[in-house]
Order: C-alpha cells, then structure tokens, then sequence
C-alpha cells in the first residue's frame, strides 16, 4: 500500500483522556478513534492487527477440533431469564426493546444463546462430544470503560462452547481449550501467567485466567516463588494466621466517645487489631446485612457475591439510617445484641477470642466478646481480600504482578443445560444434561496487552506477526527521481514476493516519515535517499533501531528472511 492514498491519521500530542500507553498510542498511531465512551472505530492499520490476532486464535481453535459458527449480538431475553442471568448481569447488560415490546440485550457472553442452539440440534450421545466457537463483538456496559480497547463497552470476544456427556470428558475438552490458549497466547509473543480463576457470574467450578503481566493492568495475580501456586486476587484463598488464643474473659460494655475506625479503636483499648471484629454494613439486594472479619482484613466482595448468591451489582454500602433502623449506630456496629438482620461472621472471628465489637450506640463498644457464646451468624469459610505476604496451604508466602485478563476458560458442568432443559439422549435412551465449558480470548484486549508489553518512548514495537505491515520502505525525498524510482522499485519486489509492504511515498519532511513509521511500529524498513544513486539504502529493524548502509539486494533479502522465518 502506498501511504499517499492511505488513511492514517497520526497525532503528535498525546489525547487527554488516554491514561496508558496502549490507548494513547492506538490513537496516536491512528489505529483506533473513539466513537462514543468505550466505543471505539478501528481504521485500517489498527483493523489489520485485530483480525491478524482473530486468526492466530481461529487457526489454534479449529486445530484444537472447534468449529466456527456465528450467533447474532441480539439475543432473546427468555434465555437468559431462564439462567437467572438477565437479573445478574443486572446494569452491565445492554438491554433493548423491539417494535412488539420484545425484549432483547446485546450479548455480553454467550452460554445461553449456544446452549439454546445446541438443544435443539444436538440429540444423541453420538453427536458428542460437540465443542463450538465464535469471534463475534460483545456488549457491556461497564461501570469504570476505560484504557481505550482494555475495558470497552464494545468489545470484540472469542467465544467457544463445549459440550460432553461426563464431567470427566468434559474436563478432556477443558484441557484442550486450556493447551489450545497456551499456543495462542504464546503465538502473540505475551509474557503471561495461568492462574486460577473466579468463577464469578459463570457458575460451575474450576477457571482458569491467562494474564498478560504488565503494571497498567486492573488484575492482580497472588504467586508463590517456587511456582506451585498461582490465582487472582479475587479467588485467591486466604488462610488466615490467627492472633495467640486467650482464656475466655467475661463480655464487657466499654465507653469509646469518637473512636470508630479500627485504628482508634485497636489503639484507644490497647488491642491488636486482628482482635477488632470489623463490621462492613451492606444492603443485599435491598436487604441488610452486617458481615464481620478481622480488623486488620478487608472484605472480599466477590467472595461474598459467591457465598450470598447475591451479584456484586447488587451488593451496595448501607446509608446511616438504614443502620439505625437495624438497632445499631454508624461507626459502632457490632454483633452483639443484634436481632432480625442478616449476620455473616468470617469463619476466622469464631477463632479468636476476647473481641472487641461495636457497642450498636454511639460511644460504645463491647470488649471481650466470643463467638457462641456472645453472637451467632452464619459462617462464611472465608470472605478475605487476599495480601502480598499471606500464606498458602502450602506455607509458601505469596507474591504480587499485575496484569491483564486476556483470556479466561471455565469448568461450566449443567448449570446452563440444566436451567434451559438442554439434554440429549445417552446409550440407554435416557435423557441427560450436557457437561459443558466456557472458553473467552478478549481479541481486542489483546492488542492493548501486547502494546503494553512493546512499545518505547518513540511508539509501537510490533512483533512481526502482528505488526499491522511488515516492512515500510521510505523515499526521503520525493522530488528526487533516482529516489522514488528505486523506492518503487524495491516496493514491488517485496509486495510480489508476498510480504506486507508499505510505500512511503507521502511529500511530508523525512522527520515526518521517520516518526510516523517509528510510532507505527513498522518492524523493517528500508530507506531510500542520499545514496540511492550509488545502490545503497539503509536498512533497520524497528526493535533496536540501528541503521545499516546496505546494497539493495542485500537489504530486499534481509527482510524476505525475516518474513520467511516467522513462518516457521
Ligand atoms: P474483567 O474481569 O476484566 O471484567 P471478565 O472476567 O468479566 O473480565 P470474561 O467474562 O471472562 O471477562 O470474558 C472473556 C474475556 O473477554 C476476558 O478474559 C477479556 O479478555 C475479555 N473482556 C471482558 N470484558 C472486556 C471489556 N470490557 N473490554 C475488552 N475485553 C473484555
Ligand atoms: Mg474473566
């Protein structure tokens, strides 16, 4: 392509509103435009990337044995009435009406719409195992889009399905799914981790999250040093290290006037903290509920979506009066006394003794309070935020990267082909559930993910495979015959042997072109000036930059090696 005739809209100053590399240099770059928030255009070179990534993914898919289909962005609301997900997914769905008052929404995943596809089609054992996928764009209407492609409200996913008459073959299809994402993700040349997964809205049991490291990202994956250990933030176990046990002592109210966080209140009575029963007072879906952990911790609230049933949307601070209207007082929550409202303790609180706890009035505190003896509530195994330096089960101490979820696969059992009645028909004739599994690559969160990783102060440093064109060649000077007619030339023996070439031909100064190509992130270039008289251009590589004078030949060449051996 010549850049003349192209569409590439650089900007040399950085937008205000990109906070991190990958957005500002997708941009910069003209690579995407920003339609509406978390909406975003992709224009020529950013396009090319994307579906050069699609085709990483579709090429280990289909050879990992999926087959490819695609399902409408609409779906039906029924589906996903039946799954309780239309309720679950709650605010991030968008939803929609059509001329008839039928009610739609805009996938943002897929297990309701190919479980209702394949109980329809798919009746006999002998048709399984069965396993499908799309690369179609999804909708969500995030609470916090932002980073550009990182957390679109459009964004585009590739979602596949499998279905199995057992869990253990479909922990079979898991497992391919899982080697399959190992390929892809290596074949984008991303330093990332497996670790396990939440399975948060999914349902069902096992995950497994694939995260591209980087400090820009909004996960955060807990790592043991020797390697055995690996999970996300949200899903991470805490085992909990309990203060020393204590002889019982007898409950005691307390005057506390103004103390009210844990700090001043561990240091008004002279208590550790972990000794605090910290209270997080919430609505639950309208009702309330006081959760209780150890002062030092804060609460998980994925854990307590898992452990209510209740979705995260749904879970909401409580307004001060809404805590009086329980019998307690703001600041001074406690277990104690409480009646008619939902308890849940931390199953650490019921191990340690002597507590202190909010008095349920202003000023007061109770102190050496004891599980079973001074409050009840329901025990949650464990509703912890997980911290850099906890122990495993193991005794290993755990470690913290950041990342970004670039892929995520799920153990999904009958969940979904129970709630829509999707069963086939086994040996015996008798009707059975699919055993299904969820599998997402986030096709454009990938391209963020790799742009964090390669990118310097100039631009984009593409991997060869995915840069949007493999080589660029650039005339300095276009009122230069000798230069324009052996950039043409050079131009056309590397288009006709196959490599995706770029023409620089645009009348822009030669500093124009340089810092456009070096922002692009063109990986090879050959320059054609000052001695294109004497058969001598430059040739560099966008990874370390240096400059060769090099023969034509010798240059044309190098980069038909370079293309030759990405293929192999
Ligand atoms: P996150 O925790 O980041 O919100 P998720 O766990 O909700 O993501 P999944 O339901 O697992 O996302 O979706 C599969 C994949 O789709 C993710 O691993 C991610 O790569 C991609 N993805 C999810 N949400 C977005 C988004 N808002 N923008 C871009 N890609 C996304
Ligand atoms: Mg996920």
């Amino acid at each position: 392509m010549k850049l003349s005739n192209y569409y590439i809209p650089t900007l040399r100053e950085v937008p205000a509103d990109a906070e991190i590399a990958s957005h500002q240099l997708l941009l910069r770059a003209g690579m995407i435009r920003k339609s509406a928030t978390g909406i975003y255009t992709y224009l020529p070179l950013g396009y090319r990337v994307i579906r050069k990534i699609e085709q990483i993914v579709r090429e280990e898919m289909d050879r990992a044995g999926s087959l490819e289909i695609l399902m409408s962005a609409l779906q039906p609301k029924e589906i996903w009435e039946d799954s309780g997900r239309w309720s679950i997914f709650g605010p991030e769905m968008f939803k929609l009406k059509d001329r008839n008052d039928r009610e739609y929404c805009l996938g943002p995943t897929a297990e309701e719409y190919f479980t209702s596809l394949i109980k329809d089609e798919v009746k006999s054992y002998k048709q399984l195992p069965l396993n499908i996928y799309q690369i179609q764009t999804k909708y969500r209407d995030e609470k916090r889009p932002r980073f550009g492609l990182n957390r679109a409200r459009e964004f585009s996913m590739k979602d596949a399905y499998s279905f199995d008459t057992s869990p253990e073959t479909m922990e079979v299809a898991y497992q391919k799914m899982y080697d399959a994402y190992v390929k892809i993700f290596d074949r984008m040349g991303l330093d990332y981790r497996i670790v396990l997964g939440d399975s948060g809205a999914m349902g069902g049991s096992t995950s497994h999250e694939f995260i591209a490291l980087s400090e820009t990202g909004e996960g955060v994956i807990c790592y043991t040093e020797n390697g055995t250990y690996g999970a996300t933030d949200e899903s991470a176990r805490v085992y909990y290290d309990l203060p020393e046990a204590q002889e019982v002592k007898d409950l005691e109210k307390v005057d506390t006037p103004n103390v009210t966080t844990i700090e001043e209140v561990s240091q008004f009575l002279g208590q550790e903290e972990k000794r605090c029963a910290k209270a997080v007072d919430y609505m639950l879906d309208g009702k309330p509920a006081f959760i209780f952990i150890p002062g030092d911790r804060e609460l998980n609230e994925t854990k307590l979506a898992a452990f209510t049933g209740i979705p995260e949307h749904a879970i909401e601070k409580m307004e001060d009066d809404q805590i009086k209207a329980c019998g307690s007082y703001p600041g001074f929550t406690g277990p104690v006394g409480l009646k008619d409202v939902r308890i849940i303790v931390d199953k650490s609180l019921t191990q340690i003794q002597n507590l202190v706890a909010g008095g349920n009035e202003k000023d007061k505190h109770y102190v050496n309070v004891n599980y079973g003896r001074d409050f009840e509530g329901e025990i949650a195994e464990d509703l912890l935020m997980v911290r850099e330096g906890d122990k495993t089960e193991d005794g290993e101490t755990l470690l913290f990267r950041r990342g970004i979820e670039v892929g995520n696969i799920f153990q999904l059992g009958t969940k979904y082909s129970e709630s829509l009645h999707a069963t086939y028909l086994d040996e015996n004739g008798k009707e059975q559930f699919f055993h299904m599994g969820s599998y997402g690559v986030g096709v454009t969160r990938s391209v963020t993910a790799v742009i964090e990783q390669n990118h310097d102060d100039k631009g984009i440093v593409w991997p060869l495979n995915l840069a949007p064109y493999q080589a660029i060649v650039i005339i300095v000077q276009t009122k230069n015959e000798d230069q324009v007619e052996l950039g043409e030339k050079i131009y056309d023996r590397l288009e006709k042997a196959g490599v995706e070439v770029l023409l620089d031909d645009r009348k822009e100064r030669p500093g124009v072109k340089f810092n456009d190509r070096d922002l692009i992130g063109i990986p090879l270039r050959i320059t054609v000036g000052k001695k294109a008289g004497e058969g001598l251009v430059e040739y560099s590589e966008r990874k370390d930059m240096e400059n060769t004078d090099l023969p034509v030949e010798e240059a044309i060449q190098k980069i038909l090696d370079q293309v030759e051996n990405m293929n192999k």
